[in-house]
């Protein structure tokens, strides 16, 4: 068949816009269910928090509502984070299993009552962490929450078995019997966690997880972001002050750090590691020091960011 030059432009011009409509109709499909799927994942990675606060009268100094219910507003109003707030008296002590089942991150805040947490919630709280399906962040006073503390002492046995030179270590035996207890601590007293080698033995003193001096005065504080590449610090200053707060003095006696992310100091001279985080298990952990209920610690924008992408960094990944 001979074309006709005007035909011949016609089918040049038909030709490729065929081969395009067809290439369109097996990509577009594609796309659409790719960009469905981002959607999905997104959908999917809302962290899921639980502020878990012991709500003591005292907060109502700074927080009418209660601070876990001021932290937890705070968390809702970012994206892609839903948060709730439970307390100590609630059924389960807010810590039913249905309820950690909906949880990535627990925030908690305890200080009078540590002790009245149920050695069933806090095994459960310790073990959902443990195996990678909770993080955890521990404000200011709840350096001796339970669940802190135990985790604390997870991350020191597992330390120990690095701490053993490695020649001894295939057949190292330990010693882990040594209880946790809340007790203050001399400026001078052994830091712990401490490993020994007692006799055949290597037998560990768990971390205290305290320090030797506090002053609740309502001074300022000086923080610093230490390191600003990391997701704890995303969006903060290099430094910010925080106008009324409680004094926390080094040294705190927990396992090193796998990150210090912030340091607070004081016109009077003290230093605190204020922002940590451990690994322990397969599960994250972050301290976050500043605080007291009776300031409105958790009012202030810049420690309101460190605990929202606390609570991103911690929550498991998928
Ligand atoms: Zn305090």
């Amino acid at each position: 068949m001979k074309l006709t030059r005007k035909a011949r432009w016609f089918w040049l011009m038909l030709l490729p816009a065929a081969a395009m409509m067809k290439i369109l109709g097996v990509i577009l499909p594609a796309v659409m269910v790719l960009w469905s799927s981002i959607g999905i994942a997104e959908e999917a990675r809302t962290v899921r928090v639980l502020v878990w606060d012991e709500q003591q009268p005292e907060q109502a100094e700074a927080y009418p509502t209660f601070l876990g219910n001021a932290i937890a507003d705070y968390l809702n109003s970012c994206q892609n984070i839903r948060a709730i707030s439970v307390h100590l008296d609630m059924p389960g002590q807010g810590l039913d299993p249905a309820t950690l089942d909906a949880t990535d991150v627990i925030v908690w805040w305890s200080h009078r009552r540590h002790g009245d947490v149920k050695e069933d919630r806090v095994d459960d709280v310790v073990q959902r962490v443990l195996d990678g399906r909770l993080g955890l962040i521990a404000l200011h006073s709840s350096h001796f929450a339970q669940p802190f503390m135990r985790l604390m002492h997870e991350r020191a046995k597992a330390d120990a078995r690095n701490q053993v030179p490695e020649a001894e270590r295939a057949e190292a035996v330990f010693d882990f019997s040594m209880p946790l207890k809340r007790a203050k601590v001399k400026r001078d007293a052994k830091l712990t966690p401490a490993l020994e080698n007692a006799g055949a033995v290597w037998k560990l003193t768990p971390p205290a997880c305290v320090f030797p001096a506090w002053r609740a005065d309502g001074e300022p504080s000086h923080v610093r972001t230490l390191l600003s590449e990391h997701p704890i610090a995303k969006g903060l200053p290099a430094q910010w002050d925080i106008p009324k707060t409680e004094m926390y003095d080094e040294p705190f006696h927990v396992p090193a750090p796998d990150a210090v992310v912030f340091e607070e100091r004081w016109d009077k001279g003290e230093r605190f590691r204020s922002g940590c985080t451990w690994n322990v298990g397969k599960g994250r952990v972050f301290y976050f020091r500043p605080g007291h209920e009776t300031y409105p610690v958790y009012r202030q924008p810049e420690n309101l960011t460190v605990i929202e992408n606390a609570a991103r960094w911690a929550a498991p990944r998928p």
